[in-house]
């Protein structure tokens, strides 16, 4: 049998150790030092992020987002069902009501109509995710909930998986009033565990920042402004060591080439798939603003059991085709919620059609010829 293809394998540019052992000779290695500061420079520049928070994950930059607004209870906060965990957790933690939405079944992105239906006087704040790097229409979004005499409504994107993809020349996390990206050993870039606040909405990054910082005002002290530190507001420790930074620098500074591999992937898989009559069907949209940044390749088949019956055939030639997210909604905590699965009947239904393909850097075209002519053998027989 020919050897296994991973659904996905870590990226490495092969700088990292060289970078890791800088901050070992400089003695300092608590975060928000030399690499923090050229890690967030680095994507400030690169990416037209007004200002950026590296944390320790996307998850802590999503917890934070509740903290720096004072989202609790009484305040509502629409969500996709149709995504991970810790884009609703972020919130639920912090008392805000969750209010789930349904996909938009042509690219299970969140669904902008029935979004703006789940308006009530108490939504504070919306969060899309741009799943699998394929932007969602902030701009529609935004003068939707203008034309709703809604400009209150705060937009949130999760971007974890767009890094370097783009709306209009905008990077994804760079449109709302805040967004966050992932650094995961799962994204095109990583540093094991990482993520970032993009703090677009300037006022409030002082305030971030002291989040940022445990509470304190530290990062003032550090730039100056006090002389000594103190509590002043509620945060955690959100940032990680020096050792990940230098890191996450070997991979940034790799950006153009991680970029241009994972694209001559994609085109492979959309040349076997994107015009092939059984599969042209299956291709998620991707709107005309949206550029990608190769992330993922999945196909949304005709029914569960297609995507089933693909998966399965793969596995048995060793290749690691995965299902999407579960829902939130009706998953064990979404019913203590008091969801139940008949709620979000489109978002049941299509999150067992998704099929994710495997997508990495160590992957060969040849590879992907052997995923592809298997999944259209598998789909002609059946
Ligand atoms: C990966 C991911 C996260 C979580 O990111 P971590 O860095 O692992 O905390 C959150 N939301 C989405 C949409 C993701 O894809």
């Amino acid at each position: 049998m020919s050897k296994p293809i991973l659904f996905n394998e870590p990226y490495l540019t092969g700088k990292e150790k060289d970078y890791m052992a800088r901050v070992v000779d400089n003695g300092m290695f608590i975060g928000n030092g030399e690499y923090t500061k050229k890690v967030q420079s680095y994507m400030e520049e690169t990416m037209g992020a007004n200002r950026v928070l590296l944390t320790h994950s996307c998850t802590a930059a999503l917890e934070m987002l509740p903290l720096i607004y004072d989202l609790g209870p009484g305040d509502e906060v629409i969500i996709p069902s149709y995504t991970f965990v810790s884009t609703a957790s972020a919130f639920v933690r912090n008392g805000c009501k969750v209010v789930f939405c349904e996909v938009d079944i042509s690219n299970l992105n969140m669904s902008i109509d029935d979004a703006m239906q789940r308006l009530t006087p108490n939504t504070r704040a919306i969060v899309p995710v741009h799943y699998g790097g394929i932007s969602v229409d902030i701009d529609d979004m935004r003068a939707r909930l203008d034309a709703a005499g809604r400009e209150d409504v705060l937009i949130l994107e999760d971007a974890a998986q767009g890094v370097y993809a783009y709306n209009q020349g905008r990077n994804l996390g760079t449109m709302g009033n805040m967004g966050t990206w992932s650094f995961h050993e799962t994204k095109n870039l990583h540093c094991g565990l990482g993520g970032a606040l993009i703090v677009n909405d300037e006022a409030y990054f002082d305030k971030a920042e002291d989040i940022w910082e445990r509470g304190t005002n530290r990062g003032k002290m550090l730039r100056g402004l006090v002389d000594k530190y103190s509590w002043v507001e509620l945060g955690s420790s959100f940032y990680p060591t020096e050792m990940q930074a230098a890191f996450l620098l070997a991979q940034l500074e790799s950006h153009e080439a991680n970029l241009s591999e994972r694209k001559k992937i994609y085109l492979r898989y959309r040349e076997h798939f994107g015009s092939n009559p059984l599969t042209a069907d299956f291709v998620p949209r991707v709107p005309d603003v949206a550029s990608l940044n190769y992330h993922s390749y999945f196909l949304i088949f005709d029914s569960p059991e297609t995507s089933d019956l693909v998966r399965v055939g793969l596995k048995k030639q060793d290749i690691h085709a995965y299902i999407g997210y579960v829902p939130l909604h009706s998953s064990p905590y979404g019913q203590k919620m008091g969801y139940s699965a008949a709620d979000l009947p489109l978002t049941e239904e299509y999150s067992l059609r998704v099929l994710r393909f495997p997508f990495h850097n160590n992957m060969t075209l040849n590879d992907v010829d052997r995923v592809c002519e298997l999944t259209l053998k598998l789909l002609a027989e059946r």
